[in-house]
């Protein structure tokens, strides 16, 4: 039996997408090879790569002044490419604080000029989003995090950064929902959760942006307007993981586009947010105003019955409940290929649990 798979990713994905990625793993769009040892230049992988850039750019609403890019590297990665093409040495970016990866992202920043922290909830460990701060508008760009996958806080709102560039790392809610992409300048994030396996990432970069890329020297791999000419294919390019990308990105336009997916994005969450929130056993992590629809942090009143909760998961086949250590608890990550009915399944054991041991 398929498990329910509440991993915070590399996660779940569509059936759908993993019955056409098995598929092309023995045959590849009829070509007679497997996706795993076609050529990335062959005519059958360009129009691969080149429908998944269009329709990356498509799903949010980007028009012909972006480019999406499927390098390699992880989101780690990005946290140096974006200095290093877009922080000059005396300058200074302005960065949020509202989690491990926002904190590695800004020690990443400070290799390459300054960085100003606007806003902070290390010292809550980061329960929160901080708000109420002013971007500066000397500021070489501001970035932030769109959905903290450890913590289980979400930004629901983008401050606006009066002409700013705005990047964002959006790892962990990718394709969740509506947004304005078209206000962002660099929207960054591993596939590993909403969008595919491991081992592409996905960058959607204005063009204008380009053009304020430093006056420095650049390494090849780590220069957006060299991956741009290429193509996305200046270096071999993650084959299988861009595939499957596309597979999904396809597989969100059938759904009925992000304003579908939001939808069963925010009933799922609701359901379980509803079920920490009434059932005395269980207690929510985060501000209720900044709590994420793809992680859902809890823990348990009681500790002592931490284990005895993650073994009745285990046997109601839920898998990745298990909280990150440096939160402790649970943690169910709901992303896209998540269905309802796997919520209701975890609704089902909190509920006998407690039943059980409240
Ligand atoms: N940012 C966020 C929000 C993440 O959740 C993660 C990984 N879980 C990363 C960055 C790092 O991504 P990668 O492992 O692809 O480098």
């Amino acid at each position: 039996m398929k498990k329910h798979n509440f991993s915070a990713g590399p996660a779940i994905l569509p059936q759908s997408v993993l019955e056409q990625a098995a598929a092309a793993i023995r045959d590849f769009a009829g070509t007679g090879l497997s996706l795993l040892e076609v050529s990335h230049r062959d005519k059958e992988f360009d129009a691969v790569m080149a429908e998944a850039r269009e329709l990356a750019k498509k799903t949010y609403g980007l028009g012909d002044d972006y480019e999406a890019l499927f390098l390699q590297g992880g989101a780690s990665t990005q946290f140096c490419m974006v200095p290093f093409n877009f922080l000059p040495d005396n300058d200074t970016a302005a960065y949020t604080d509202t989690g491990e990866w926002a904190s590695k992202a800004i020690k990443e920043a400070k290799l390459f000029g300054n960085v100003n922290v606007l806003g902070s909830s290390k010292e809550s460990n980061y329960t929160f989003i901080p708000k109420g701060y002013t971007v500066p508008n000397d500021a070489a760009y501001f970035h932030c995090t769109s959905n903290n996958t450890i913590y289980g806080t979400q930004m629901h709102e983008f401050p606006d950064t009066a002409g700013v560039p705005l990047i964002c790392d959006m790892s962990s809610d990718l394709y969740s929902r509506v947004i304005d992409a078209n206000r962002f300048d660099l929207i960054y994030g591993g596939a590993q959760k909403n969008l595919g396996p491991a081992g592409a990432t996905l960058v959607l970069v204005k063009k204008s942006l380009l053009d304020k890329t430093v006056d420095r020297k650049i390494p090849s791999m780590l220069d957006y307007r060299v991956h741009i000419k290429g193509g996305s294919m200046y270096n071999t390019p993650p084959v299988f993981a861009t595939y499957v990308c596309l597979l999904t990105l396809r597989w969100i336009e059938s759904q009925g586009g992000l304003a579908a997916v939001e939808k069963m994005n925010r009933e799922k969450a609701a359901l379980l947010y509803n079920e920490i929130d009434s059932n005395p056993l269980f207690n929510p992590v985060c501000k209720v105003e900044d709590r994420s629809f793809m992680n859902v942090t809890f823990t348990i009143a009681k500790p002592e019955l931490e284990e005895g909760f993650l073994a009745a998961a285990k046997t109601a086949s839920l898998v990745g409940i298990k909280g990150h250590r440096s939160v402790g608890g649970f943690r169910a990550s709901l992303y896209n290929a998540l269905t309802l009915e796997s919520v209701q399944a975890l609704v089902d054991v909190m509920k006998d649990f407690a039943q059980k041991n409240g």
